[in-house]
């Protein structure tokens, strides 16, 4: 059994590349990416509701860029800027809108220059810093590509890691996936099991008083102190 994961305020949670592209359908489809795609709605809602932020990163390309095979690239044409491939499937579309997710980060946006980390070329480590996270929890697509390449770079920015491994999917889920888990554990990412994680640190007093003791209220604050009229 997999230890336990104590959630903390210094964590958040980083959702990487959760695009319709990727799921099965799109134009570089990883097999089962459809299905982490409500866990992972659900688990954003959980982090949110626990006060903890969530960052979500997207493949955000222009039509010609560089990593596309009429390119000379590795891939198929996919996630191109303003189109349906590029958008986040419905159920994480829907907490995206609700403000679940403090903010998206794009990435490949430039024609010359390929990004499989959310770090690459975006701003998401000043804006965890500017959060106080010390440690984040990486779920989305592909588990053997930009999933790898976030975790390696956020171990690289200092961050710590986990790695929940029933919310990643891989291109290659057989040797690529068994590769990439190994190479995030090498660079020092934990990974874990999303049951794994303990909330009671992090889940709001609040509900925990009003459970065992009733709704008492606290103490009024104490009043300012007087000021004196220079
Ligand atoms: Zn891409």
């Amino acid at each position: 059994m997999a230890a336990p994961i104590a959630l903390t305020r210094d964590d958040a949670l980083v959702v990487v590349d959760l695009q319709n592209d990727f799921l099965p359908g799109g134009a570089l489809a990883v097999g089962g990416g459809d299905a982490v795609v409500a866990p992972i709605a659900q688990l954003a809602q959980r982090f949110h509701a626990a006060g903890l932020p969530v960052y979500a990163s997207r493949d955000w390309h222009p039509p010609d860029h560089c990593s596309f095979a009429p390119q000379g690239g590795p891939w198929p044409p996919h996630c191109r800027q303003h189109t349906d491939g590029a958008a986040a499937p419905a159920a994480f579309a829907a907490v995206v809108a609700a403000a679940v997710v403090a903010a998206t980060v794009d990435k490949g946006a430039c024609r010359d220059r390929e990004a499989y980390s959310a770090f690459e070329g975006t701003d998401l480590a000043a804006r965890l810093d500017a959060a106080g996270v010390r440690r984040v929890v990486v779920v989305g697509l592909a588990t053997d590509f930009c999933v790898l390449a976030t975790a390696r770079d956020a171990r690289r920015h200092g961050y710590g890691v986990v790695v929940l491994r029933d919310l990643v999917r891989a291109v290659d889920p057989a040797a690529g996936a068994a590769a990439a888990f190994e190479a995030m554990a090498r660079a020092g990412a934990v990974l874990a099991a999303t049951d794994a994680l303990v909330w009671d640190r992090v889940d709001r007093p609040v509900a925990a008083r009003d459970a065992t003791r009733g709704s008492r209220p606290p103490p009024p604050p104490p009043p300012p102190p007087p000021r004196s009229a220079a």
